[in-house]
């Protein structure tokens, strides 16, 4: 039996794609993660952490005195190994003050020169593949059941989506849509959620899913269709995991929502502007389609998406138009195949 100790405090969808990682070191032994306070809700009861340590490195965290606060936290456990799935010098040296023998992460990291073991970093994987190497550098490649990510909502995530839908008269067996329509990054923001719900709402109940900040998208959405459902700001991350399970189908940017949908496996048509799906974050739900504009030279600009497209026209969401969104979303919801 093998202590491990996962430091994974990325972004919310870094830390969903990191659930096959926990899956994969659980058949070794206890599993520990530091993760973010908004992560660390996420991973609650999930079956292959024993506990979920809450980091808060930019709040009440921040700091030396934080850091050394979360080191003596870590020394009390001894862990055999640390699996850095964030690559920074400061989740390295928590690992080496920790005390943790064994310190693997990519070579390619901020704070490689402190691990004990480096992976070399593949960009021609799914994140959560390139997660896994962390594991098993040498091993075989993960079936696609190994690489879904998975979450686990609790009674507490079903009694508030139960609300919510009865609130909006949604009766079992209703079929749902989820839309996700924000992103931090500016130009991740697919244009034309409004008029796709208004091409949808006649054959399913629509649902706008995200963050309080998505209210504003979500009235938009609400004034073309003002049948559909504003979530925004109403469901913890694991909740909203809950209501995309109950889900038919899920259309979403390339933003955390895809991630959640992979990880409780959704159908999702996913919309990808100035971002690539072979960066590694496409949607691992089993049936599940990309869209994006493959011709357009200036695609992909960025790694994550700029807040204003550096050319001012923004032609791979503007002309990403929402009629083949429909087409897509219309062939999931009948079952039709391929959908990729
Ligand atoms: S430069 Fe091209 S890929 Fe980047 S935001 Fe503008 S239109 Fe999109």
């Amino acid at each position: 039996m093998s202590a491990s100790l996962v430091i994974q405090t990325s972004f919310i969808g870094d830390t969903v794609l990191t659930t096959p990682l926990l899956a994969q070191l659980a058949n070794r032994g206890p599993v520990d993660v530091v993760t973010t306070p908004v992560s660390a809700a996420l991973l609650a009861g999930h079956p292959a952490v024993r506990e979920v340590i809450a980091y808060d490195k930019r709040g009440e965290d921040s700091g030396l005195g934080g850091f050394l606060g979360m080191v003596r936290r870590l020394r009390a456990t001894r862990y055999d190994v640390a699996f850095l799935a964030q690559g920074s010098v400061r989740s390295a040296a928590l690992a080496l003050f920790a005390g943790i023998p064994s310190r693997v992460g990519f070579s390619t990291s901020g704070g490689a020169w402190l691990y004990t073991k480096r992976v070399a970093w593949r960009d021609d994987l799914h994140h959560a593949a390139r997660l896994l190497l962390l594991a098993r550098p040498n091993g075989r490649e993960p079936s696609p059941e190994e690489l879904r990510p998975m979450l686990v909502p609790g009674p507490d995530e079903r009694m508030a989506v139960d609300a919510l839908l009865r609130e909006h008269g949604v009766a079992p067996g209703d079929a749902l849509v989820a839309l996700a329509p924000g992103s931090v990054w500016g130009t991740k923001r697919w244009p034309y959620y409004p008029e796709l719900a208004g091409t949808l709402t006649s054959m399913a109940h629509v649902v706008v899913i995200g963050g309080a900040e998505d209210t504003p998208l979500a009235s938009a959405i609400r004034s073309a269709s003002p049948g559909a459902i504003d979530a925004t700001g109403r469901l913890s991350l694991l909740a909203s995991a809950e209501l995309l399970r109950r889900c038919a189908i899920l259309v979403t940017n390339d933003s955390a929502p895809e991630h959640l949908a992979s990880a409780v496996d959704t159908p999702t048509v996913a919309l990808f502007g100035p971002t690539v799906p072979d960066f590694g974050f496409g949607p691992l739900a089993t049936r599940s389609a990309v869209l994006g504009l493959d011709d357009l030279p200036c695609r992909p600009c960025d790694r994550h998406g700029p807040a204003r497209c550096p050319l001012g026209h923004h032609r791979c969401m503007r002309d990403l138009g929402p009629e083949i969104v429909a087409e897509r979303v219309r062939a999931l919801l009948s079952n039709r195949e391929p959908v990729a």
